[in-house]
């Protein structure tokens, strides 16, 4: 059971962010309220004050502007599976988003909500970390900007400033000869996932020119690979290239052992997801591996 709190569903993000400076450490934000709400319950959290900002409108944007993705803060994750844009302009986010737990997490929470909670086994995380996106906020000291690849520190740490709302997320369009593609391992379904991969390439015939490659769940936040990275970039496109770099990502990560399984279970699984991203992300590149 909840204990007693107060309740305020501001009508603008400056009025949020007034309240957050004027309760500080005892007021909190919710949004889709799938992590706040099981926290709350089980008391592993407590305030005196939640703010709300479902109220607020305008904030449930999908977007193209220019060269990037806009999603605003009450975008659910349902939204972002179901919405065409997405598809078109990033599908792995769309692909990411349409497994995230259940039906109803889906329909209730947000995008920006588990970019804010960062969660080790969340999955938008990995994802934003993946394409860099950026991620803006409000806050008292006006908007900031903060890039997904540094903006993620560990088990819920995150680069938000104190009192800051996350009111958007722009990533850059994917589009051949850029690919991206996501792959996790959850063990039942609706559960969180045990390991993920993204993995973005972008090629230039079949040389790969770039490469990015992210673990998740298996270490306390999203894990960029720059070895398996290295391995990759420069290189004309292979099966062997692939297998090889796939068991990089696998032999560099450094997974925590707990009850969904062994260390060297999780580096097996991150070679499995790593070879199926990467196989993706090239073919939706529009590359061949010979
Ligand atoms: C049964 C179950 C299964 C789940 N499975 C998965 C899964 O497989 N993969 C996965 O990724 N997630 C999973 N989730 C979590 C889900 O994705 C949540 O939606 C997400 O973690 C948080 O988003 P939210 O909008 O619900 O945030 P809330 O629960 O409202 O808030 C979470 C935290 O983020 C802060 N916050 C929220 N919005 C903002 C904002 N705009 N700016 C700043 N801070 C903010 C809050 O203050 C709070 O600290 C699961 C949850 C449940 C209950």
């Amino acid at each position: 059971m909840l204990r007693n709190v107060k309740y305020s569903n501001p009508e603008t993000i400056a009025d949020a962010v007034a309240l957050l400076g004027e309760y500080g450490e005892d007021a909190v934000v919710i949004s889709g309220g799938q992590s706040l709400m099981p926290m709350l319950r089980q008391r592993l959290a407590d305030y005196e004050l939640i703010v709300d900002i479902n109220e607020i409108e305008d904030q449930d944007f999908v977007t193209v502007d220019g060269d990037d993705l806009r999603i605003g803060c009450l975008v659910r994750h349902a939204d972002v599976a179901n919405s065409d844009t997405v598809a078109e302009h990033c599908e792995m986010l769309a692909e990411m988003a349409a497994e995230i737990g259940d039906t109803q997490v889906r329909n209730r929470g947000t995008l920006c909500g588990a970019i804010a909670h960062a969660d080790p086994a969340g999955d938008p995380p990995v994802v934003a970390a993946a394409l860099d996106a950026e991620i803006t906020s409000q806050g008292p000291d006006g908007e900031q900007t903060y890039d997904g690849s540094t903006f993620f520190h560990g088990f819920y740490e995150t680069a938000l400033g104190k009192n800051e709302i996350i009111t958007e997320v722009s990533i850059p369009v994917v589009e051949s000869p850029r690919g991206a593609a996501y792959q996790k391992y959850e063990p039942s379904a609706g559960a969180y996932p045990t390991a993920t991969v993204a993995a973005v390439v972008e090629l230039d015939g079949d040389v790969v020119t770039d490469a990015t490659l992210v673990t998740g769940a298996i270490e306390p936040g999203p894990t960029p690979m720059p070895d398996a990275e290295s391995h990759l970039e420069g290189e004309t496109l292979t099966e062997a290239l692939v297998t090889e770099t796939a068991e990089q990502v696998g032999d560099g990560s450094d997974p925590m052992e707990d009850s969904d399984g062994s260390v060297e279970f999780k580096r097996e699984i991150t070679k499995t997801l790593a070879k199926r991203a990467l196989v993706t992300a090239i073919d939706r590149a529009g590359g061949n591996i010979e």
